[in-house]
């Protein structure tokens, strides 16, 4: 066991309290976990802190309480012994050390009080389960049984006792060991990536609410495609998404191959997680081929076709969603927009005028930034020429979506005659008359016939009642 102070870790004045609440109890207690993880790393000072009493953290977070300035509400989770205090930014989540023992069928273990060693024992990886005490006489020692700092030092995920056994119990940190191998861009150890890989059908006993969150923390990371590759190459992903694991492999009919759609998948989410933070924009950037694999055809003219991948594909982004209980708000709606619209840029990119730049941001609206973001980060082609002229034509369609923005205010489109003023001015009861002019004078402004004014589209409904038979009451 190495021993070192970490005092500087402990700087904060609430540690000091936590640790007179501990003396005033005569119990033991320690930091654990990702706070320690992140401060050896210099990974910014997290607000979560999750403390250990060897004992009872309930009582512990009560007597903390009790001794912090304006004695913050106690939050008390009986079913799982655990209790939270919160001390401004800072929330504290206390629980009392425990040993626990696991079913095939759960992965929610019988538990009973145990030592600090028995519940760093039950934590996932070495680098998660390293503790610095908070007991007067040994404040800033670090406890840390399994080395987890060489690990940090090596960036490796490995957890405490045999892996088989740590996923087994508790598949759910399989997800954990991929998600701190993405966000941290560790390597996950031999025997443990292989016990993943053993164990990838587990999977099935964690809710989805918790594999989503992971899946989520993955695609916010720096490089997603770290934590979707190791999906995959562990066998997991089939049995989380898998629309995704459809898009792998390459087909040759007479010579012509396709790209590897699901490889590609992987760079575009990439290029698209250095431009945004937008996690849906990243979603939408995973999914925006999903379409492919069941579309897939080879015609002996055109070789490989995915006839209507993009209308297919938001389709199954709905089902995806629903099956993952994730939000089928407006969420899903952009991820779905995003999906179904994801080639219409390019269409146009070749031969940029103006009315197609128009019904683009007709139909894209407020998304179109996000939908051009999603386009330049689909050009994954090795070739530097393309690669240039590709760019250059998605900034073409950029500076014309700019100066038609300027002229005729398409976003958010609002016609410049209400349905209203059509019915006064022919005297019209409800009828398809109202829509045909409306409709008229919106495709004359999107094919640039008219401008998008007033009087110019005044003067276009009067012509255009006069073609329909229509009487000017007014
Ligand atoms: P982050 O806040 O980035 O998710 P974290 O390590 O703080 O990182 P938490 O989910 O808050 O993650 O968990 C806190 C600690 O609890 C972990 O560091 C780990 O020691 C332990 N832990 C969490 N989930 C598990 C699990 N499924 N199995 C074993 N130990 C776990």
């Amino acid at each position: 066991m190495t021993i070192k102070k970490h005092t500087n870790a402990l700087s904060n004045p609430v540690f000091k309290t936590v640790s007179n609440a501990a003396t005033q109890l005569n119990l033991e207690c320690y930091v654990i976990g990702g706070y320690v993880r992140d401060y050896i790393l210099s990974r910014g000072d997290s607000k979560d802190i999750d403390i250990v009493a060897v004992g009872s953290g309930i009582k512990l977070a009560e007597k903390v309480s009790q001794l912090l300035p304006g004695k913050p509400k106690v939050s008390v989770f009986k079913n799982y012994g655990t209790a939270m205090v919160k001390s401004g930014q800072i929330e504290l989540e206390f629980v009392g050390a425990r040993k626990e023992s696991y079913q095939e069928d759960s992965r929610n273990p019988a538990v009973e009080e145990g030592t600090l060693e028995d519940d760093q024992n039950r934590r996932d990886f070495t680098i998660n389960a390293m503790a610095i005490s908070l007991n007067e006489e040994t404040f800033g020692d670090l406890l840390d049984p399994f080395n987890g700092i060489q690990d940090l030092k090596n960036k490796v995920i490995r957890t405490p006792l045999d892996p088989d056994i740590t996923f087994s119990d508790d598949p759910l940190r399989m997800l954990r060991a991929i998600r701190f191998a993405t966000q941290l861009q560790f390597k996950i150890e031999e025997k443990s990536f292989t016990s993943i890989t053993n164990n990838a059908e587990r999977i099935k006993i964690i809710s989805t609410e918790r594999i989503v969150d992971e899946l989520h923390k993955i695609l916010a990371s720096p490089k997603p495609s770290i934590g979707f590759a190791i999906l995959n190459k562990t066998h997991l992903l089939p049995h989380i998404l898998p629309e995704l694991s459809d898009l792998k492999g390459v087909d040759e009919i007479k010579g012509q191959r396709h790209k590897d759609n699901f490889w590609h998948t992987l760079e575009v989410v990439d290029n698209i997680a250095k431009t945004t933070d937008n996690v849906w924009l990243r979603w939408a950037a995973l999914l925006h081929d999903i379409g492919k694999a069941p579309t897939k055809k080879f015609d002996k003219k055109a070789g490989w076709t995915f006839h209507a991948h993009e209308f297919v594909g938001s389709k199954m982004v709905y089902k995806l969603f629903k099956r993952l209980k994730m939000p089928l708000n407006e969420k899903m709606k952009f991820v779905q927009k995003l999906v179904f619209m994801s080639s219409r840029p390019i269409v146009i990119a070749s031969d940029v005028t103006d009315s197609a730049v128009r019904r683009l941001v007709f139909d894209a609206g407020e998304n179109i930034d996000d939908l051009m973001t999603l386009c330049e980060a689909d050009i994954t082609t090795k070739n530097p020429v393309k690669f240039r002229k590709y760019h250059e034509n998605f900034r073409k369609v950029r500076d014309k979506i700019m100066e038609v923005e300027e002229r005729d205010h398409i976003r958010n489109f609002q016609p410049p005659i209400s349905g209203e003023e059509i019915i006064k001015t022919f005297n019209l009861k409800p009828s398809r008359e109202i829509g045909i002019i409306k409709d008229a004078i919106k495709e004359a402004i999107l094919e640039g016939k008219i401008p998008n004014e007033y009087e110019d589209a005044k003067q276009f409904m009067l012509q255009k009642g006069k073609d329909l038979g229509l009487k000017i009451v007014i």
